[in-house]
Formats: structure tokens, sequence, C-alpha cells
């Protein structure tokens, strides 16, 4: 008999809820990670007394009252609402795409007369289907935003034209005919007060952890330990590659202490012309400002987002989920199907796009079947 039911690779938001079912359920559990920390890319470090969001922001937001009722048992989340604002030639815009974003553009008051322009730009361009991610974008708002606000940042972010990209990118942005700058549509929305660390470290509580470690690296020990892998990593590695490399899009973040209270007076402020280097600056007091008043601390942390091109070694941070790299994933899956013992999960396992609420969801689905998997056999 194995020492352990569930071997979980990967400490991230997935691997914690995976561990914290099978711990409940009674299971036997070892967690490793290669990474230092736990948390995966939701890690969050104290910094002058500011929780520092190390691999990018996250903003927990959720229209499933399950999830979000499940989140708050292991933290208390504050009030925020992500409610950006796009710098573009020093002008400022409020983000998502509302009536506080047309006003300006466009100096007009109305649903109605914002509807009017955006339609004359729609038919201007004259799509019907969009095909990419440009014409999905004029379609959505027209031709002044896109240009404005979208065409530059979105070059950046992906490191190709508009036009070489897939339109679901943009569809998850909402376009609101109201004075409305929520980001998100979902009902529940906020950060886990004291940070998301602390958060997955309750999750993880009682599981047994190793950091440092390599599942790759040292794979027959660790297989021989468990009779169930759970694996979050890069699909592509664990199969050593062998269709070829997944391509993902790669971030770089530029975080400095500032002596002053307050240095942009928003969370996120995205800068979306193309010759400016980074696509964002996160000030992460921010985040925290309504719960902990700490606009008073005498500094600020701030982290200026560059992305890149990948390569093998880097951090993989967004998928690219082109034709080519779907059809590649699919083949990777197809080997995953046999590998009886190993369940795949979280946003590397998935190759997607993959908001937290959505892992918490499939982290515990993952985890009811291969617990009634059990009973079966
Ligand atoms: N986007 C844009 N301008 C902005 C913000 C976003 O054009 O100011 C587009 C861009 O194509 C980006 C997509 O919307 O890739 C999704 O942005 P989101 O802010 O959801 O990205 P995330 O914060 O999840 O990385």
């Amino acid at each position: 008999m194995a020492k352990y039911d569930f071997l979980i690779v990967g400490a991230g938001l997935y691997g914690a809820v995976f561990a914290r079912e099978a711990l409940d359920a009674g299971r036997r559990v070892l967690v490793i990670d290669r990474r230092k920390h736990i948390g995966g890319n939701a890690y969050t470090e104290e910094t002058e007394g500011i929780q520092v969001h190390k691999y990018g922001a996250h903003i927990f937001h959720t229209s499933d009252k399950k999830v979000w009722e499940y989140v708050n048992r292991f933290a208390d989340f504050n009030n925020f609402i992500l409610s950006p604002v796009a710098v573009y030639k020093d002008e400022v815009y409020n983000l998502p795409f509302n009536m506080n974003t047309f006003s300006k553009l466009w100096k007009i008051r109305t649903p109605e007369e914002a509807k009017q322009i955006i339609a004359s730009q729609i038919g201007e361009a004259g799509i019907t289907e969009p095909a990419n991610l440009e014409e999905q974008a004029l379609m959505m708002v027209g031709r002044d935003i896109y240009e404005k606000l979208i065409k530059g940042y979105t070059r950046k972010q992906w490191g190709r034209e508009c036009s070489e990209l897939p339109a679901f990118i943009i569809r998850r942005l909402p376009v609101r005919f109201e004075y409305d700058n929520n980001y998100f549509n979902d009902r529940y929305q906020g950060i886990p007060i004291g940070g998301y660390t602390a958060m997955i470290e309750k999750m993880l509580a009682g599981a047994e952890l190793e950091l440092k470690t390599d599942f790759l690296a040292g794979r027959e020990r660790y297989e021989a330990l468990a009779d169930r892998i759970v694996y979050s990593g890069m699909i592509d590695e664990y199969f050593g590659y062998s269709f070829g490399e997944l391509e993902y899009r790669g971030l770089e973040f530029e975080t400095s202490v500032l002596d002053m209270e307050n240095y942009q007076g928003n969370a996120v402020v995205n800068y979306t012309e193309y010759e400016i280097p980074y696509t964002r600056i996160i000030e992460h007091k921010h985040f925290e400002l309504k719960c902990r008043g700490n606009e008073r601390l005498p500094k600020t942390v701030i982290t200026k987002e560059y992305p890149h091109s990948w390569k093998k070694g880097d951090e993989p941070y967004y998928p690219v989920n082109d034709e080519k790299n779907n059809a590649l994933y699919k083949r990777y899956r197809e080997l995953a199907g046999k590998e009886g013992r190993v369940i795949f999960g979280g946003r590397l396992g998935a190759y997607r796009y993959l908001d937290m609420d959505k892992v918490i969801e499939m982290a515990m689905k993952d985890c009811r079947e291969a617990l009634y998997r059990k009973l079966l056999h």
C-alpha cells in the first residue's frame, strides 16, 4: 500500500483545493512544489505592510454562491471592486468600456448617443462575423476605442497583431451602456484580507508539504509514494515535450518601493500605447485600502508589468490559445487520458486562461470524481 492516497504536484490554488477536499474526506495527502513558497501565481508577500501580488494582480470574483462561501471559509474578503483606468497619450479613460469611457471620449451623455456612434463605426468597418480579435473589438466598441484603448495594449500583451489573435480574448471584457466602472459582472468580488498566501495556507492545513521539490527530477521516487497523482504543472513538460512545446506569453514584473503615500490613486492603471513598454502599473496598497485604511502608510509598492516572448525555462503565464497550440494541446490531452492514475488540472493542466473561481470548481469536481472512482474499485 502506498504511503499517500494523493501526491499533489503544485501548491497553487488548484492543488490546495484538491488537497483540502481529499483531506476532508480522510485521505492522506502529500503536496509538493518546485517553488520555495505555496500559492502558485496567486502568491502574495508582505512588503512595507502591504500585500504584494508577486506574480500579477489577482482579484477574486464569482457568481457562484457555493464557491464564494467556500473561499470565505479560509479568509475574510474585503469589498474591493476592480475599476482600472487606461492612460492613452496622457488622457485618462475608465475601464471596462462604459458610459464614463464613452462620455469622455465623445463628449456625450446618454446611452442612446453612445450606441449611435458605435453603430455607425461598426457599419463603417462592415463586419458581421468576427474572425479575429480586431474584428471582434471593432464590433464591440467601434474604431475610436479600438485604436486608443485596445490595439496597442493587445499587441504589447500578446506580441502579435490583433488581426492574428483569437476573438475570445477580448470577449471577457464587458461593454456597458451604464455609468459603471466595475470590471466584472459577477455577483461576488473582493480580495482576501491578509493576502492569498494566508488563505491558501489555511486550505493546506493538515497536508504534508514539501517545497523546492521538483517532481520531474525525482519522478520514480514520487510516483511510488502515492496511489494517485494530481499534476498541475505544464502538461507538455510532464510528457517530456514529446509532441513539441506549447506556447505561452511570458511576463516580467518590475517592483519598486516608493517613498510616497499614493503613486497613482488606483490599484490598476493600464498604458494602452504600444510605445510604452509595460502594459500596466499595479499599486498594491489600493487592493487593500478599503479595509485597512493603509493609505496612511508612508510608502507604497508598485509593479510594472512587461510582457515578453516565452522560452522553455521561463515562468509560463498566459497560454497562447491559437489553433496550432490548441491542436497540440489536444494531442497531449489524449496522452493524459491514457495515464490512468494521473489527474491533470489547473491553468497549466487545462492550457487555458482560468479565473480563480473556475480553478476552484475544477479542483472540487476532479477530487469528487477521484474519490468516487476509488469507491467503485
Ligand atoms: N484589453 C485591452 N485594453 C485594456 C485592457 C484589456 O485591449 O486596457 C484587452 C487585451 O486584448 C487583453 C484582454 O483585453 O489581452 C483581456 O484583458 P484582461 O484585463 O482581462 O487581462 P488580464 O488582466 O486577465 O491579464
